[in-house]
């Protein structure tokens, strides 16, 4: 069996057609990770009993000759930020290293009524926050496609974890491109709901008004199958909401479709073969029928220097929960007699978040708290606010005209290890076509759209195309997306 390109439709049909059983397809997969994941170091824990346990159930039932769901006995890895009871659920960081989920995520309890199989707990940069996984706690995450690069991030180890082989699909979370990002790094599709479609309820929040968990799958047709499986509304979560988004498998008119092409995103920055590869592919949809047009999005421009005041402002209140008392790690629970510093509460806080959190997560908390200080307030949160508005009304004027809105995901294919971790901004700057996104709440899916080719003799890196919808046209997104994943494969076998 080939396991990675195996997708859920095709493990479905596998399993109900007895050609293999639950328990077989985890443990070949289980073996997969344990040969191969110590170059790869997508996971940072596995699952492996319950997943074994939960695989003998969905055979017992299909031994019975009963009907299971598609997603019923099928291997899938969980970003570890995301919460599965009974299992470590740490963030990538130190100040969670021992901290065990007392109970589900609902996305996890929804997937649990499918009688989903889970192999284990995926890597990220650390709370999510970065590009590379660079951030993680515990070491980074390898692209399958090149060990000496960078999967992305911050769902790095989900996005390896797919590519690789080592599960059927994967979920990944997206506070600013960390779904799409390590999606296009490692050539496969990653999928960002529209805000409010799928509850964060059991996601350790990062950025609570941008963050949405979605799929990392083998194909656009399994995003969808995912999607639909954990989209709907939560009283657990009161911005979550319930919609009727239609049938995916509704065939779509490729001449009925008009696809925007913003011109903010073709300018500086962006890498000649990555604008080259995507641009052909823009051709072959127009070949095709789709109407192509020029867009402006004009407040794109400021979309990241938003970005970056918000999410840390968010951040900044998120994590002051762990803090050595409530949560995880505690400077104080490693025994008062050698800890002299520890003299009253303030300093068990100090000490614990000095300790528990990383560079990364301590320099947006104090940007953050810097920002929403008093005197600041004004300048910075509120003034960003305002920009995020007119970047939603940017995408609103734009879907007046067009159904999809066609971007690269990234400026440039992986980067190699330490390229940019001594610079902050530059590594900020690899989520310069994802973050308007999230300000805005739409919909984005990244697919793998091609090659290019790396050094003589190294395999290509992939390169990742985006396509931005409407706020809960998820599926009609989902659908264009098919097509457009169609036009690619043709394009490529031509
Ligand atoms: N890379 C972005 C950041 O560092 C996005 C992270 C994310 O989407 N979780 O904030």
């Amino acid at each position: 069996m080939n396991l990675k390109e195996l997708t859920i439709k095709q493990a479905h049909g596998l399993l109900e057609n007895k050609e293999v059983s639950s328990v077989e397809l985890t443990r070949e997969f289980l073996n997969n990770v344990k040969e191969r994941d110590g170059d790869i170091h997508a996971f940072l824990s596995l699952t492996e009993e319950e997943a074994i346990e939960q695989a003998k159930k969905v055979d017992g039932r299909i031994a019975k000759g009963e009907p299971v769901e598609m997603l019923a006995g099928i291997p899938a890895a969980i970003k570890d930020n995301i919460l599965i009871r009974g299992a470590k659920a740490t963030a990538a960081s130190k100040i969670l290293e021992n901290y065990i989920a007392p109970y589900d995520a609902t996305v996890i309890k929804k997937l649990k009524e499918e009688e989903a199989v889970f192999i284990g707990k995926t890597n990220l940069d650390e709370f999510a926050m970065g590009s590379s996984t660079e951030n993680s706690g515990f070491g980074p995450t390898k692209n399958p496609v090149d060990l000496e690069r960078v999967p992305g991030g911050s769902s790095g180890g989900s996005a390896a974890a797919v590519k690789a082989g080592f599960c059927v699909y994967a979920l990944g979370s997206d506070t600013g491109g960390s779904i799409r990002q390590p999606a296009s790094f490692c050539g496969v599709v990653g999928f960002k709901p529209t805000y409010g479609a799928v509850s964060r309820h059991g996601l350790i929040a990062m950025a609570s008004s941008l963050d949405q968990i979605g799929p990392i799958t083998k194909n656009v047709e399994d995003a969808a199958i995912v999607f639909k499986a954990i989209c709907g509304s939560d009283e657990l979560d009161s911005t979550s909401i319930h919609r009727d988004y239609g049938d995916f498998t509704k065939p779509l008119d490729i001449e009925e479709l008009k696809i925007g092409v913003p011109r903010e995103y073709f300018t500086h920055g962006l890498d000649s073969e990555v604008e080259k590869s995507i641009k052909s592919i823009i051709a072959k949809l127009g070949k095709e029928g789709a109407k192509i047009k020029e867009i402006s999005l004009p407040y794109s421009e400021w979309a990241l220097a938003a970005y970056y005041i918000i999410m840390p402002a968010e951040v900044s209140a998120n994590l002051a929960r762990f803090d050595g008392m409530k949560y995880g790690y505690s400077r104080l629970r490693q025994g008062f007699g050698g800890q002299a510093k520890i003299q009253n509460l303030l300093d068990t806080y100090l000490e614990s978040r000095q300790d528990g959190f990383g560079d990364e997560v301590r320099r947006r908390i104090m940007l953050g708290t810097y920002i929403l200080s008093a005197g600041y307030y004004d300048a910075y949160y509120k003034r960003a606010q305002k920009v995020r508005r007119l970047v939603k009304n940017d995408f609103d004027r734009a879907f007046k005209d067009v159904d999809v809105i066609l971007t690269p995901t990234t400026p440039s294919t992986a980067f190699k290890f330490g390229e940019k971790t001594s610079n902050p901004l530059s590594m900020y700057l690899a989520d310069i076509y994802t973050v308007s996104v999230n300000l805005a709440g739409v919909p984005a899916i990244s697919l793998p759209s091609g090659e290019i080719n790396g050094l003589p003799a190294q395999a290509g890196l992939p390169v990742g195309l985006q396509l931005i919808g409407k706020n809960f046209d998820d599926i009609k997104l989902l659908q264009i997306a098919k097509l457009t994943e169609t036009v690619i494969k043709e394009k490529q076998h031509a």
